[in-house]
């Protein structure tokens, strides 16, 4: 008699961001596992402006997918050949301070990219059965088999034999995983707000002067306790302009009005700068125009519990400054991946889950924490460095080779073995 085939694995994603669409691909290469997408948002959809994909993103989005370059192109990514750090105001405006392309030590440039255009490139290739939209997920319940019930909103309950939850800063998978500790390892202010716009190219190269974007390169004016930047997107069609400025004073609900009089205060040192008054008029000709808070996760106890994990920003959300958060997605979906390649029955998915989280929260909590570091240098409030150009080219120049440099082979090879280990 033959045998019969074995029931597939079945793994649900909840949240179809950067995260858990990455997730999807390299979860479906596996023929033994049912993947399920679930979506609150009544469309798969992507709001904001950039992400930028340096060179270990675009190394794990290759071990996903069959070609990350070609992928890359069709979402209109534009390298980022250079990312020059100038100090914008006070005595020393105008002088280079850094230009991290000289950290990449022969490494591949940075990508910088439309994020709606790329989740649309990492939905494409999924099959549209296992992808639901206005799909939000009210509770998880652990049943006595291993089995994890799911109940969502529109009153739908199924069973699941894993639960990875890609649903966000404050998305509520996490709560499941952290349980009575969640609320202490909640995600507060990281001390940063920021305003970013997109502009069409031509009318950024008239406002902010022409000179800046000659080649396709990203800048960062330094000022004291703000920041200016811009860069190229989509195929030189629109520029990113972004403000980002020290903050005090977290609104609760995360957002704050400008007005001039807030913004010229902020820029306060920058006299006659092209820049400042360019970025504060391209701010507010947006209706409405609002500062958003960073905010991040200090510190997370673990990223499983059982037959649940979080990944992406639902594990660690970071502030922007090292541009990684995008990056520590795909490498969180590269691992488990690698880890559900080998988990061939569902009683092997807590080991699974254990290694992800021994292998990932090092890694991903060290970035948090490098990357808050990284804003306070860049805006001047480093008490040992300031806005001295030198001393600001010493202290960031070698903040990024932990970040660039992951193997990803060993990498993958180091969670196979912690999954071995526990199983
Ligand atoms: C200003 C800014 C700039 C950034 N720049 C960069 C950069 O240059 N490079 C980089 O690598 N990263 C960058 N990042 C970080 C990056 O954008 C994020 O890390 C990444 O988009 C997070 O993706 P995610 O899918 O984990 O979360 P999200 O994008 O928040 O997606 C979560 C999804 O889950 C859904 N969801 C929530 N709750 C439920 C539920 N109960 N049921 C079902 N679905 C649910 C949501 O609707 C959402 O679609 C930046 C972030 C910010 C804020």
């Amino acid at each position: 008699m033959a045998n019969a085939t074995p029931s597939p694995i079945r793994v649900a994603i909840i949240g179809g961001g950067l995260a858990g669409a990455t997730l999807a691909n390299a979860l479906i290469k596996h023929s033994h596992l049912e993947i399920h997408l679930f979506e609150s948002a009544p469309e798969f959809s992507e709001r904001g402006a950039a992400v930028g994909l340096s060179i270990n993103s675009q190394n794990g989005l290759g071990q996903i997918v069959s070609s990350a370059d070609e992928l890359l192109n069709k979402a209109g990514a534009v390298p980022m050949s250079s990312t020059r750090l100038v100090i914008g105001s006070g005595p020393d405006a105008g002088t280079l301070v850094h230009d991290l392309a000289d950290d990449l030590a022969g490494r591949e440039p940075g990508k910088v990219l439309h994020r709606a255009s790329l989740l649309r490139e990492l939905l494409a290739p999924l099959p549209k059965h296992i992808l639901h939209a206005n799909k939000k997920l009210t509770a998880i319940t652990p049943r006595d088999d291993g089995r994890v019930k799911l109940t969502f909103q529109d009153g739908t309950i199924e069973d699941f034999n894993a639960v990875i939850g890609a649903d966000g800063i404050f998305g509520t998978v996490r709560d499941h995983v952290l349980q009575d500790v969640a609320k202490e390892h909640a995600a507060t202010a990281a001390g940063f707000w920021d305003c970013r716009c997109l502009v069409p190219f031509e009318k950024a190269k008239s406002i902010l002067g022409a000179q800046h974007f000659e080649i396709d390169r990203q800048y960062g004016w330094l000022g004291d306790g703000v920041m200016c930047m811009h860069d190229v997107l989509e195929n030189r069609e629109s520029v990113q302009c972004v403000i980002s400025a020290v903050e005090t004073d977290p609104p609760k609900n995360r957002k704050r009005t400008l007005t001039r009089e807030f913004l010229n205060k902020t820029l306060y040192n920058w006299q006659d700068s092209q820049i400042a008054k360019g970025m504060i008029d391209i701010c507010l000709e947006q209706e409405g125009a609002q500062g958003y808070s960073q905010w991040e996760h200090k510190s997370t106890p673990k990223y499983a519990n059982g037959y649940v994990c979080v990944a992406g920003d639902a594990a660690h959300a970071t502030s922007p400054w090292q541009g990684s958060g995008a990056g520590m997605a795909i490498e969180d979906a590269m691992i488990l991946g690698a880890l559900f390649g080998e988990v061939s029955s569902p009683k092997k998915i807590p080991a699974a889950f254990k290694a992800f989280d021994v292998v990932r929260r090092p890694r991903c909590q060290r970035i948090i924490d490098s990357s808050r570091e990284t804003g306070l240098l860049f805006l001047g409030k480093n008490p040992d460095v300031g806005l001295d150009p030198a001393k600001m080219k010493e202290a960031i120049a070698p903040r990024w080779n932990f970040i660039f440099g992951l193997d990803m082979e060993s990498h993958k090879g180091e969670a196979i073995s912690k999954f071995k280990e526990f199983l």
